[in-house]
């Protein structure tokens, strides 16, 4: 569990902190003058340990600060990192329990315009400390201690394109803190922000196999956001290119060879898992992999995991494209292996990694107990999933909630908490200043609240595909105006038509003092959308898991979701869902129809304007409720003790 203490605006300072049993670690890092400043605020129990080392001794920094007990600082010039040490009583963090958060002065506040060069969100941003090795703390020891190797395709946030990305690098986390080794292996590809990651080392230079040859491979070693990771880098042109996916080389290709070599470096450094935990088709043919090939060979003790993030990526595969990682695709194209049974009496028959995958793991998860269930009933894999049924398990993700926390955000102009929420306005003044969007004017203050005189603004952040409801999000673009509000949606289409039919919505509504539709990937914007909005619309036609709600409601923003997958698992209607009349968090609707989204905006805006006591209310209650990975990790755990080797 993290505990921050925020900053204030425009000084590049952070501040994170991790509970383990008898003590609270805390580490700040920043301008000189801005780490003395939030010193001063700090809580009265806190005892500090100044750690130190570089040009500036310890015992100036102590005469700066009679009151703390130094033992090391670093400072350079300008630039410091501390590390305290609290008493176990104050409690680690959840929005609710976090130390002040500090507003910034008016007059610190640099307010974006439409008509700035660079956009607000593009400017430069504080790295995130988080990403200090020193930062990742055992919180609650496990008694029994597992290797666990993530093989993925996505980690956020140096190689993020959805959830995937996400719920990595969120139960890699949730997992170190309970004292695991843990490790995330993603190739190297081209487009990693390298700045990201830190102690990037070359750990080992070997071949692995492909298509009849041996590739020259190189294996690094760093951290990202304090996550050791294993980066895959092979000698030819895989993983070139300026995004993750939908580079000018063989993805399906590419993948097959990943998985392997990422076995093959487990041979070659004699390295045991107990976990090798695999994710979406990508790298399901790891599963197969190391059945048919590695157990016999030296890597005997992992067993595997594989999680189905999205059921509707299979990832097809001809028998001889298989054959390429050096597996018999004729053998594996049976029904009761990896034969897409669809394709059965087809020329050719195809197989399905996903499905090998199912087959060949020793377990397997999705993101949602709703999703099981709707993937046991539907779909063409649902055989499948029945037959495993006994090995298959819905684990609802959770939020990273170091890399979401709206009271250290390193993206927002100003910070908020359940408790404290001003700075919520603050940044939702901004960003419609910002997109030009009619905002009225504020005044930074303990009496401003997050929810101001003016309209509800509704966000929309997703990739625009089909899955997502598209016919639903542009309803909501016209409707939510008209009912007197404002919608910003943030989102990027793969699919060329889809991207082109929303730029044009987005140059009609350009003028548009209440519609933004911004059509691009930018996490930093997500951040600072999610902290400004009242209302985070999920409309999805189906959904695994889905983040948005949970992350909104961090923020403050009431989610508006249709009822499927994990929405169905997250989000409680506030007038009918009597099973969880304990638990109103949103508004739900049912149908796929736009007259079931309005019913459902309506009743948001009614609430808003005609009960906004009770809706504040709502947006503090919503920033409470735990969605972090401390609970889904704690059946992680236990789902590989279930299936380890001892
Ligand atoms: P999916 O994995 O199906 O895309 P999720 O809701 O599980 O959906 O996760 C989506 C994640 O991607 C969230 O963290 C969301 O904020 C982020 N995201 C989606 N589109 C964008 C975008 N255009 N810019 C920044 N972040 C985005």
């Amino acid at each position: 569990m993290f505990t921050a203490i925020p900053f204030p605006l425009n000084q590049m300072i952070s501040w994170t902190a991790l509970k383990s049993n008898s003590s609270l670690s805390v580490h700040v890092e920043g301008p000189l003058g801005a780490v003395r400043r939030r010193l001063d605020h700090c809580h009265q129990k806190v005892q500090k340990h100044i750690w130190a080392s570089g040009r500036q001794t310890a015992s100036r920094f102590c005469k700066l600060h009679a009151n703390i007990n130094v033992s090391k600082t670093s400072v350079s010039d300008n630039y410091s990192q501390v590390h305290l040490q609290q008493s176990s009583e104050q409690k680690a963090n959840s929005p609710g329990q976090n130390a002040s958060v500090v507003l910034p002065k008016d007059e610190d506040i640099v307010w974006p315009s439409a008509q700035d060069k660079i956009p607000f969100w593009r400017k430069e941003f504080p790295t995130r400390q988080a990403t200090s090795k020193a930062t990742i703390n055992v919180i609650g020891q496990d008694s029994d201690i597992m290797h666990i190797v993530h093989v993925t395709a996505e980690m956020a946030p140096i190689a993020k394109v959805g959830g995937l990305g996400d719920v990595v690098t969120g139960l890699a986390r949730a997992c170190l803190h309970r004292g695991h080794r843990v490790e995330v292996m993603l190739p190297f590809y081209e487009c990693l922000q390298k700045e990201q990651i830190n102690d990037l080392t070359l750990s080992d230079t070997y071949l692995s196999y492909h298509n009849g040859d041996w590739v020259s491979t190189r294996a690094y070693r760093g951290h990202v956001t304090g996550i050791p990771v294993i980066l895959i880098e092979p000698a030819n042109q895989f993983f070139k290119g300026q995004r993750v996916y939908g580079g000018s080389y063989n993805e399906l290709e590419a993948y097959l060879f990943f998985s392997r070599a990422c076995l093959e470096l487990m041979q070659v450094t004699a390295t045991q898992p107990d976990i090798i935990h695999v994710h979406e088709w990508q790298t399901s043919a790891l599963s197969l992999l190391y059945w048919d090939m590695y157990h016999k060979l030296s890597v005997k003790k992992p067993r595997l995991i594989l999680t189905i993030h999205n059921m509707e990526h299979y990832g097809e595969c001809r028998q001889e494209q298989l054959n390429i990682c050096g597996l018999d695709g004729s053998v594996c194209s049976t029904i009761d292996k990896a034969l897409d049974d669809r394709t059965i009496g087809h020329n050719p028959e195809r197989l399905s990694l996903l499905k090998g995958g199912i087959v060949y793991s020793n377990a397997v998860t999705t993101v949602s107990p709703t999703y099981v269930k709707e993937t046991l009933c539907s779909g063409w894999l649902s055989n499948t999933l029945m037959q495993y049924c006994e090995k298959y398990v819905g684990i609802l993700n959770g939020i990273d909630t170091v890399l979401w926390d709206p009271a250290t955000d390193v993206f927002l102009p100003a910070h908020f908490q359940a408790h404290e929420i001003e700075g919520k306005q603050i940044c939702k003044q901004y960003v419609q200043r910002g997109l030009g969007l009619d905002s009225n004017l504020l005044t930074v203050g303990k009496n401003s609240t997050s929810k101001g005189n003016d309209s509800p603004l509704v966000v929309c952040i997703t990739r625009l595909v089909a899955q997502k409801g598209l016919h639903l999000i542009r309803y909501a673009i016209n409707r939510v105006a008209e009912l007197g509000g404002k919608f910003i949606l943030l989102g990027t289409a793969p699919d060329g038509r889809v991207q082109e039919e929303f730029e044009y919505l987005s140059n009609q509504c350009k003028e548009s003092n209440n519609v933004r539709l911004l059509l691009t990937y930018s996490e930093e914007l997500s951040h600072m959308l999610y902290a400004a909005a009242d209302i985070v619309l999920v409309p999805s036609m189906y959904e695994p898991c889905g983040l948005a709600q949970m992350i909104g409601m961090r923020y403050g923003a009431v989610p508006i979701v249709r009822r499927t997958g994990g929405l169905a698992d997250t989000v409680f209607d506030v007038d009918h869902d009597q099973s969880h009349a304990d638990q109103p968090n949103g508004f739900v609707f049912e149908g796929i129809d736009e007259g079931s989204l309005n019913g459902a905006l309506e009743r948001a805006f009614q609430y808003y304007n005609e009960k906004p006591q009770l809706w504040m209310e709502l947006v503090s209650k919503i920033m409470r409720i735990d969605n972090s990975w401390e609970k889904s990790a704690g059946e992680y755990i236990n789902l590989y003790n279930s299936v380890r080797v001892r």
